[in-house]
């Protein structure tokens, strides 16, 4: 049997060196206060500031129970948490930013819930402080998109904040696709869940590491991870030009045989020659995104490399 703890914590981080020693301090005090087993589990997404030495400081300290997975290099948030599910061996598993922004005092809801019976407890954000408009409302938008055109049921206003339970964490693991968006990920694999409302608080210290391209890239990998809607869409503008162009063409017609003037107009043809070309364009790169994904896949690469582990 292998030595399992009741839960473990996973911290993906990403250059978050002023943020570990207190992250660590107050995850330590709230799991302690428990009365349950636990490990705390950082994966080191290929930092390049202090936060190694940060993480060697909190595992020198804490060896019982502080794990630290250094991967390779940069494999980026989803990854790295994926990392961490893929190491974590406790009952229950907890997923937090490292950024302090998710408070763990509140793991003890998550926990009280768990113990209720739900297999997926999710942090709600009933606010959110320090984070730029932007970012709230391209998020807003982002999650009422995804809710409509996936028909899933992606709770809105939450993050990688979460409680899985083992029998969750087991049927995860199995899923290795290369693009994901895990809070999908786990919304797919369905199971008993609830939410639990928390304030989101600003950064403790550093600043965010998903610029807004990066942000980007990952609503597009949400969008094609759960629906075809996008093809779909290019399927629907094809036949709307199509019968548009076929009404065109019986009034070309009608002009000629019935009337005695002839269809003139070279800019109007530039405009819908240029028009359509455009369209297409963005068409081809809309299958292009599925088909790079399915590309990506197919290689079966494994979906990160570690480095080193200290346990
Ligand atoms: N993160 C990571 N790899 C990356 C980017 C981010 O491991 O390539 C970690 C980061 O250290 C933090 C969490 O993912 O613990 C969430 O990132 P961040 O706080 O920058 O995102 P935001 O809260 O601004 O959406
Ligand atoms: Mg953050």
């Amino acid at each position: 049997m292998i030595d399992r703890s009741d839960i473990s914590v996973v911290v993906p981080v990403f250059n978050e060196a002023g943020n570990i020693p207190e992250l660590y301090k107050r995850l330590k005090k709230t799991l302690t206060g428990l009365d349950l087993t636990h490990e705390i589990v950082f994966v080191d997404d290929g930092s390049s500031d202090a936060s190694a030495a940060a993480l060697a400081l909190v595992y020198q300290a804490d060896k019982k129970c502080a794990r630290v997975i250094h991967l390779s290099r940069n494999f980026g948030h989803q990854l790295a948490l994926t990392a961490g599910l893929d190491y974590a061996k406790g009952r229950c598993v907890v997923v937090m930013d490292a950024d302090l922004q998710d408070p763990p005092e509140v793991i003890a809801d998550f926990v009280a819930k768990w113990r209720e019976g739900y297999a997926v407890v999710y942090g709600v954000r009933s606010s959110r402080a320090g984070e730029a408009w932007l970012k709230l409302w391209t998020a807003g938008i982002f999650y009422k998109m995804i809710r409509r055109i996936t028909a899933m049921d992606i709770p809105e206003n939450v993050g990688d904040f979460y409680l899985l339970d083992r029998k969750v964490v087991d049927v995860f693991v199995g899923l290795r696709e290369r693009h994901r968006f895990i809070r999908g990920m786990v919304a797919w694999l369905g199971f008993k869940r609830t939410g639990v409302t928390y304030a989101r608080k600003a950064r403790h210290s550093g600043t965010t590491k998903y610029p807004f391209w990066k942000m980007v890239r990952f609503s597009f990998d949400a969008v094609t991870s759960f629906s075809f809607a996008p093809l779909k869409m290019v399927s629907f503008l094809g036949a709307v030009f199509a019968t548009g162009a076929f009404g065109m063409i019986l009034w070309t017609f009608y002009q000629k045989l019935f009337t005695t003037t002839t269809v003139t107009g070279w800019s109007s043809l530039m405009a819908a020659i240029l028009f359509i070309g455009g369209v297409q364009l963005l068409s081809l790169g809309v299958i292009g995104e599925y088909i790079a994904r399915i590309g990506d896949d197919v290689k079966a690469r494994p979906l990160y490399a570690v480095d080193q582990i200290l346990e």
